[in-house]
Order: C-alpha cells, then sequence, then structure tokens
C-alpha cells in the first residue's frame, strides 16, 4: 500500500469526468488499498480516485453510519459497517426529503460550506471483489457518498455555491499552505 499525493484545485484532473473500470482487477484492488491508506493518513471521511491523480470511477470512504450530518452519535443504529470501497457507483435512487451539510474536502483545502442534497440515497456499485451491491445510504454517510460520486464527474461541493462564494474560496483555498 501507499500513501499517494492528493490533488488540490485548481489541478485540471479534479474537473475531467473519469471513466469507468472494466474489471476489478489486482491494479484496482491496489487502487482501493492505497486511497484507504491515503484517506486514512489526510484524516478525511471519503476519497475519490480522481482527488489521486486516477481518472476512474472508483472511491472509498469511512462514516460511521451512526453519524448524524452534523457529526453527533445516534442510539441505536449499528455503527458496524462504515468502510465502503466502491467501483463504478450509480445513484439508483434518492429522497424526496433534503438535508443540509457542512461540508469541506481534501482538495479545496480549508475550505467548508453548507451543501443541500437528497437525505438518502440508494447506490449500487461493485465491490473490492468485482461484486455488484446495493446499499441505501442515509445521514452522514449519505452526504459522503455524494460528495465522492461527484468527484468522479469532474464536480467539487463548491458548484454548488453561488459562483461569488465558490471563487472566494477556490481562490482561499489555492493559499492554504498543505
Ligand atoms: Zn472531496
Amino acid at each position: 500500500m501507499a500513501i499517494l499525493p492528493v490533488l488540490v484545485t485548481p489541478n485540471p484532473i479534479l474537473r475531467r469526468k473519469a471513466t469507468l473500470v472494466s474489471v476489478v482487477d489486482v491494479h484496482i484492488k491496489k487502487l482501493l488499498k492505497d486511497l484507504e491508506e491515503t484517506m486514512v493518513a489526510e484524516d478525511g471521511i471519503g476519497l475519490a480516485a480522481p482527488q489521486v491523480g486516477v481518472s476512474k470511477r472508483v472511491l472509498v470512504m469511512d462514516v460511521p453510519a451512526n453519524m448524524t450530518i452534523d457529526g453527533e452519535e445516534m442510539e441505536g443504529v449499528d455503527a458496524d459497517q462504515n468502510l465502503y470501497r466502491m467501483v463504478n457507483p450509480e445513484i439508483i435512487w434518492v429522497s424526496d426529503e433534503l438535508s443540509t451539510c457542512q461540508e469541506g474536502c481534501l482538495s479545496v483545502p480549508g475550505q467548508y460550506a453548507s451543501v443541500t442534497r437528497p437525505e438518502k440515497v440508494r447506490i449500487r456499485y461493485l465491490n473490492e471483489k468485482g461484486i455488484v451491491c446495493e446499499t441505501e445510504f442515509n445521514h452522514l454517510q449519505a452526504a459522503c457518498v455524494q460528495h465522492e460520486m461527484d468527484h468522479l464527474d469532474g464536480k467539487l461541493f463548491v458548484d454548488y455555491l453561488s459562483s461569488m462564494k465558490r471563487e472566494i474560496l477556490l481562490r482561499k483555498a489555492q493559499r492554504v499552505e498543505r
């Protein structure tokens, strides 16, 4: 495994649409492991392959299932399944209900903003064994998986803001020392 450098805005790879993975082979398995190790090293809760310069539809996320969007722990929710490794994820259902979460991004260092997204989503993806899985997410996991999937389409959380606020945050992010 390896810790990879995380690209920051305005790197053009972050704005590229990532390509589908044809088969979950040893290279993709290594990429998943590297993403996981880099996410842990960077103290992130999710990381998408374009953020380490690999324009493929691959992501990892590690958010406790019992975590609300405000980062509070909920009682009575199983927190065991936290780590997800996804290849070619697609959103197959979203709830009508929306929720607003304070988001940040390793590729937009030091900047945070409120983003409103569907509260629940169902995602179909291949896991690290190449098996088709379907999982419904809510709370912070739902916000995180949507944020990471945006990276696969070259989208950053600041794109949900007004153009003026977006420009300010992107400019500030470029001045942050990493
Ligand atoms: Zn991000």
